[in-house]
């Protein structure tokens, strides 16, 4: 087809032969500098491949020439004896493109903000279900939510992806852990160092990279846009701004294949974020803990039925994600005078005592429950500070070196190559996870 309509189509720099046709499946847009040109070139189309065209779906746009557009909303468009309307922005392949380029990007993120909450919304009962195994609601996020944020963001600028595109995502991770989309008590990459998916901004820069990669080696005129980047037309480009930002890396290899290259850039952005978040202090917390040895545990948890509900709430308490009245006080939500410093189940002064760590290490009002505990606590040495204490019952391991004590040894106790603890023979976080679940289905107290 694009070798028939050969003397149609548009110029473009850079590109010798002109361009009549952009074509994906069954999907084609026509291209053409004028009116007689685009009524020859879908003649020539329909002509050609007997083509029955989905009228009602088609449009018109005329780009940024105001002359034209004058001219063709002046005049009926007909293909295949129906009229085909005049638009002024057209969704391609999922990408809204406007007559007047200049927004597209933002509306097409604006739309994409909407597709994630939307799915937000629907998949949020089955993402955040406590009856089912994390490893499940894991994969439905990685084949469900995953494709669709990342849907055209090789699009959008370096510095252009909308801080509202990045709420709408966060959502969707925040439901895995059946947390509200409201709750903003912890950091979005903390949770997505401990659940291992990747945030949002990691998406975009690896998509615009990819396809810079990808886009060369291509049958079609891209691959010569892609390697005529020098045209004199306009300054910035996709084909010069993708490739300018990479250089600023050193380390890239522009010249080498991207299975390469992405090695080498997943290096980099792991390094870039922890720099960017370096000061929130449930990252620091999470990383001196070095949960980092134990990320795994809520996907293994698949093994162990019945402890879905709790293993929300172990991933949730090692990325501090859990609300606490010092928290609901610090954050001004409930007043400190009337609740003073008091434990909100056994109203015992907490004091300086986090209240992590009093739920799970010291309060009466769930001793009971605790006993589901015992063989883990047991196999924790007492000589530990009780904030090292809580941190190894999290899976993560000690600060403090104690003499005679190797270091990390949050695995061993609690029991992470499933060799089992107390009875009946379960691996640390499962029983850890009972725990949580009695706790905090007591009285909604502690639920958000
Ligand atoms: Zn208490």
């Amino acid at each position: 087809m694009a070798v028939a309509l050969r003397a149609e189509g548009i110029e473009i720099p850079g590109l010798e032969e002109l361009v009549a046709s952009v074509l994906f499946a069954d999907d084609v847009a026509i291209v053409a500098e004028s009116e007689e040109q685009l009524g020859r070139i879908s003649e020539a189309w329909a002509e050609r491949w007997e083509m029955l065209f989905g009228v009602k779906k088609c449009g018109i746009m005329v780009c940024e020439d105001q002359e034209l557009r004058e001219r063709v909303k002046g005049t009926a468009w007909h293909l295949q004896g129906q009229e085909v309307p005049i638009v002024s922005e057209y969704t391609y392949l999922g990408v809204t493109m406007q007559e007047d380029d200049g927004e597209s990007m933002s509306v097409f993120q604006e739309k994409q903000v909407q597709r994630l909450r939307t799915l937000a919304g629907r998949l949020r009962p089955f993402l955040s279900s406590k009856s089912i195994p994390s490893l499940v609601r894991f994969r439905i996020f990685r084949s469900l939510v995953e494709p669709i944020a990342r849907w055209g963001l090789e699009l959008i600028g370096w510095s252009d992806l909308s801080g509202k595109l990045k709420t709408a995502y966060s959502q969707c991770v925040k439901a895995l852990v059946g947390s509200s989309s409201k709750n903003t008590i912890y950091s979005i990459y903390c949770l997505s160092l401990e659940l291992g998916v990747p945030l949002l901004e990691d998406l975009h820069f690896m998509a615009r990279a990819r396809a810079f990669y990808k886009l060369r080696s291509l049958k079609t005129f891209i691959a010569v846009l892609m390697a005529n980047v020098g045209v004199p037309y306009r300054k910035l480009t996709w084909t010069t701004g993708v490739p300018r930002y990479l250089k600023t890396y050193p380390k890239l290899d522009l010249g080498k294949p991207w299975s390469e290259a992405k090695v080498n850039l997943g290096k980099y952005l792991l390094a870039r974020r922890e720099k960017e978040y370096d000061d929130r202090r449930s990252v620091t917390a999470w990383k001196q803990a070095r949960y980092v040895n134990t990320v795994g545990f809520w996907k293994v948890a698949i093994f162990h039925s019945g402890v879905a509900k709790g293993v929300n709430w172990v991933v949730r308490a090692r990325c501090a994600g859990i609300w606490t009245v010092k928290r609901a006080i610090e954050f001004g939500l409930v007043d400190a005078t009337t609740v003073g410093g008091k434990c909100a189940a056994c109203m015992v002064d907490l004091g300086e005592t986090p209240e992590l760590q009093h739920i799970l290490l010291d309060c009466t009002k769930f001793e009971e429950a605790r006993r589901v505990l015992e063989g883990v606590l047991g196999a924790i040495p007492e000589t530990l500070p009780p904030d090292d204490r809580t941190r190894v019952l999290l899976r993560g391991s000690s600060i403090t070196a104690v003499e005679g004590i190797r270091f990390s040894l949050g695995q061993k106790w609690s029991g992470a190559n499933a060799e089992g603890i107390g009875e009946p023979k379960l691996p640390g976080f499962a029983l850890l996870a009972k725990f949580c679940s009695l706790v905090w289905s007591w009285g909604g107290v502690f639920s958000e």
